[in-house]
C-alpha cells in the first residue's frame, strides 16, 4: 500500500509498550523512518519467537537505528534486523557499540544453541514416534548475523549533534544506567516546523557504582519515558552495600560460600567493585572472588577500555592505580565449570538469566548449578529489580503518538499500517 506521509511526523510504539522487553519506536520524519532501539522481546518461547522474528515493519525501509543502550531488550534484535533486509547505521554511543560485539554474539550463541537443542529434542521424539513438527527449528539469528551488524555502528559521543537525516538531529546525554547508556533528545524538522522529541532509554539511578549519575535532557517538546518501577522507590545504594557485606560476613562465620546471580553487564562489574570497597574497608573478610562468566570478563574489558565513563569513586581507584576489576582477589572461570579453591569461605558470581539473555534456558544450566541454586543469595535482586521482572499480561504492545500534522486524516508511518 502507498503511503503518504507528506505533512505527518508520527512515533509508533511496538515494544515496551505494557511490557517490559522489546524497546523498539518507529519516528517518521520527511517520510523517512528512523527506529529508536531494535530491543529483543523476552518472555515465553513461542510468543517471543514470534515477535522477534516478524518485524512490525519492512526492515529495508528504516533510514537509521538510535541505539539507547546495549542491554539485550534495547539492542538484542538487531541481527535479526540486519538479517530481514535492514542495512542502515546504527548510531550509538561508543561505549555502547563496544558492549553490542559481545552482547550480540553471546546472544546469537545462545539462539544457535536453542535451535540445536530444539532439534535434538525434536529428533529424539521422533525417533520414539511423537508427532514433531517436519521442518528443522532456525535459530533467530547467527553469529554470522551479528556480525554483519558491527560495521554498521557509527557512535557520536555524548552533547554532540548529529545530522543524520534530513530533518533529524540526534544528541545524546548520560543515562547513568549501564557504561555507554544515553538518553537522547532528536530536533526533528518537517514542512518548516521543528520539534524536539526526547527518547529517555532506561535511566539508572544515583549513586550506582561506576559510572555517572544520569543528566538531565534539555527541555523538548515530546518525551517516551521508561517507566519500569512505575512509582516503587529505591533503597539508598549504601542501604544494598550494607546488605551485601551483612550476608557475606554471615556466611563467612558459618563457613559457607556466597553465589550470586548477577548479569554480566554492569551488574557483574558494580558488584565486583562494591565487594572490592567493602574488604579495603575491613567490612567483609579478605575472601577470594571468583566470576565464572565469560560474557561478563569480555564485558568487563570493555568497561576497562572506557574509563572516561567512570564517577568519581570508580576514578579513585584507577588514579590510585588500582584496577576496580581486576583486583588480586578476583579470580575469573569459565562458566560451568568447577571452582577450583572455592572449597570454604569464597564469593561466586555467576550470570543470571534475565536482561543479558535471549530467554531462560532450563536445558543449559549445569549440574552445579542446578545444585547450588537453593543456596543462593540475591543482592543483586535487591539492587534492581527490573531485569527480573517478566512480562506483564494482556494488551497490545503496539502504539502510536502522533507528534503534529498538516490535517486532520489518521495516519501510520509503516506501509503496512
Ligand atoms: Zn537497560
Amino acid at each position: 500500500m502507498a503511503r503518504d506521509i507528506v505533512g505527518t511526523m508520527n512515533v509508533t510504539f511496538h515494544g515496551a509498550a505494557q511490557t517490559v522487553t522489546g524497546s523498539q519506536h518507529l519516528v517518521c520524519v520527511q517520510g523517512r523512518d528512523y527506529l529508536l532501539d531494535c530491543g529483543q522481546y523476552q518472555g515465553r518461547r513461542k510468543e517471543a519467537e514470534a515477535r522477534n522474528r516478524n518485524l512490525p515493519f519492512r526492515a529495508s525501509s528504516i533510514e537509521a537505528v538510535m541505539l539507547s543502550h546495549a542491554h539485550i531488550d534495547h539492542s538484542g534484535n538487531l541481527p535479526m534486523l540486519v538479517k530481514s533486509g535492514f542495512n542502515g547505521p546504527v548510531y550509538s554511543s561508543p561505549a555502547t557499540a563496544d558492549l553490542c560485539v559481545p552482547m550480540l554474539t553471546d546472544s546469537a550463541g545462545i539462539h544457535e544453541k536453542d535451535a540445536a537443542f530444539l532439534n535434538k529434542r525434536r529428533a529424539r521424539r521422533k525417533a520414539v514416534g511423537m508427532q514433531v513438527g517436519e521442518e528443522d527449528v532456525q535459530p533467530l539469528y547467527t553469529v554470522e548475523d551479528a556480525e554483519r551488524t558491527f560495521p554498521l555502528f557509527r557512535t557520536v559521543p555524548l552533547h554532540t549533534p548529529a545530522d543524520i537525516g534530513p530533518g533529524v538531529v540526534y544528541e545524546t546525554w548520560d543515562a547513568g544506567h549501564i557504561l555507554g547508556s544515553t538518553c537522547m533528545a532528536l530536533t526533528l524538522t518537517e514542512n518548516g516546523r521543528t520539534v524536539r522529541l526526547g527518547f529517555s532509554g532506561d535511566v539508572g539511578r544515583t549513586g550506582l557504582p561506576i559510572i555517572n549519575d544520569p543528566e538531565s535532557l534539555p527541555p523538548v517538546d515530546y518525551l517516551i519515558l521508561e517507566s519500569t518501577y512505575g512509582d516503587r522507590l529505591h533503597r539508598p545504594i549504601e542501604a544494598v552495600a550494607e546488605k551485601l557485606a551483612d550476608i557475606v560476613t554471615r556466611t563467612y562465620a558459618r563457613g559457607g560460600r556466597v553465589i550470586v546471580p548477577a548479569f554480566a553487564v554492569g551488574r557483574t562489574q558494580q558488584l565486583v567493585l562494591m565487594l572490592h570497597e567493602l574488604i579495603n574497608a575491613g567490612r567483609i573478610p579478605a575472601l577470594p572472588i571468583f566470576v565464572d562468566s565469560p560474557l561478563a570478563v569480555n564485558i568487563t574489558e570493555v568497561y576497562r577500555k572506557h574509563s572516561e565513563l567512570f564517577d568519581s569513586e570508580a576514578r579513585a581507584f584507577s588514579d590510585r592505580g588500582e584496577d576496580p576489576f581486576g583486583f588480586s582477589r578476583l579470580r575469573l572461570h569459565p562458566r560451568g565449570g568447577r571452582i577450583e579453591g572455592a572449597e570454604r569461605s569464597a564469593c561466586a558470581l555467576y550470570r543470571s538469566l534475565g536482561v543479558g539473555h535471549v530467554r531462560s534456558r532450563p536445558h543449559s544450566a549445569s549440574p552445579e548449578e542446578r545444585h547450588r541454586r537453593p543456596a543462593q543469595h540475591h543482592p543483586d535482586h535487591r539492587l534492581s529489580g527490573r531485569e527480573h521482572a517478566g512480562p506483564q499480561a494482556g494488551g497490545a504492545l503496539a502504539g502510536s503518538a502522533h507528534l503534529w500534522r498538516n490535517d486532520d486524516t489518521p495516519r501510520g508511518c509503516a506501509e503496512d499500517q
